[in-house]
């Protein structure tokens, strides 16, 4: 963080924390934030999480799960009180308060400080403190640097540990994506120390399954997924009434994206799906093509180079076809090495 010293001044003292993070948060958006929340807790701050819709089921044994505030399913009112009356308002693992909805506006207006940690592309200009850095593979790990850079690893329990471990695992994908780096075991490693459970934590985010979440992804490798070789792309669909049909559970979905870009020769994979409220897109690519500009351009959305995501209004045939429609225009770029 630029302006550490300003930083660690204004915690000097006990605060009213909001730690807020992107709709339908993930492992490290969650991790990060109850991680952070750990942490502040210890040092005496008054904490607030505050996420602006559910999450996967998967995700709910983080410690400090059950004092999370949804916004979509609790009191909205509440959210609004504690952003308005908080004195620092940490965004965790987004760059642009679009990505927050509704507690957006709630955050632009609130006299708070803002301090953002992530690790997206193009961040939007809101906080007076930023631990921004698009080169780290996860927020969890930024959170991990700030807490280190304070002088405070010694408060890293096995809790805060457990939380920012689970954002630095799934956001290199298990220690495979190419984000992968010596820094990323180095922490990981540390978090290790400080009493986080690798194989637990594993065990509880990748092999915690529902009958009907195999179920679907059995529906979909057998009859959904599509591929395109002459565009090295690959593409899943799924309606509203295929998602109920399988019972589908959010987060019953996450995942499903990288089968597509598994496939020999492939470099674009894309999951189109039916949420009701919007059409949602979700993107991951290989090597120099950037999922991020082709979310950004053409579905209000964004990300990183190799895993974006966005949405529309669109029905879902519409927003098929006009994914399909920008095939040709990418051509040359998903043909290059
Ligand atoms: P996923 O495909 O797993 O939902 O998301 C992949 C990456 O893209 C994540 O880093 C996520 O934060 C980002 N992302 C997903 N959807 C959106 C979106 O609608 N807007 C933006 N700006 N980023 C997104
Ligand atoms: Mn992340």
């Amino acid at each position: 963080m630029q302006n550490l010293p300003a930083f660690k001044e204004f915690m000097n003292q006990p605060r009213k924390v909001v730690i807020v993070t992107h709709v339908k948060p993930d492992a490290d958006a969650l991790g990060s934030s109850l991680g952070l929340a750990g942490y502040l807790k210890k040092k005496g701050h008054t904490v607030k999480v505050i996420t602006p819709s559910d999450y996967p089921d998967f995700l709910t044994w983080m410690p400090g799960n059950s004092e999370v505030l949804i916004f979509q399913k609790d009191k909205p009112k509440a959210a609004e009180a504690f952003i308005s009356q908080s004195d620092i308002v940490f965004c965790l693992d987004f760059s642009s308060l679009q990505r927050i909805n509704e507690l957006g506006k709630m955050v632009e207006k609130a006299t708070a400080k803002k301090v953002l940690i992530d690790h997206h592309l193009e961040p939007e200009k809101f906080a007076e403190f930023e631990q921004w850095d698009d080169t780290a593979a996860s927020t969890a790990e930024l959170v991990y640097k700030l807490i280190r850079d304070i002088g405070d690893e010694d408060l890293v329990d096995q809790n805060i540990a457990n939380c920012l471990y689970a954002g630095i695992m799934t956001d290199t994908g298990g220690f495979r994506h190419p984000n992968t780096t010596y820094e990323v075991f180095q922490i990981a490693s540390a978090l290790v120390a400080h009493g986080a459970d690798p194989s637990g934590v594993s065990k509880l985010i990748y092999d915690t399954n529902t009958l009907e979440r195999l179920r679907l992804m059995g529906f979909v490798l057998s009859e959904k997924l599509n591929v395109l070789p002459e565009y090295r792309t690959a593409f899943i669909t799924l309606s509203a009434e295929e998602l109920k049909k399988f019972g589908s559970q959010t987060g019953d979905t996450e995942g499903l994206v990288n089968y597509g870009l598994s496939i020999k020769g492939i470099r674009l994979s894309a999951l189109i799906s039916d949420r009701k409220e919007n059409i949602k897109l979700s993107f991951r690519s290989l090597g120099s093509f950037s999922v991020n500009e082709l979310a950004r351009k053409h579905f209000e959305g964004g990300g990183h180079r190799n895993a974006a995501g966005g949405q529309t209004n669109l029905t879902l045939d519409e927003t098929v076809k006009k994914f399909l429609d920008l095939l040709p225009q990418y051509k040359d770029q998903l043909l290059a090495d």
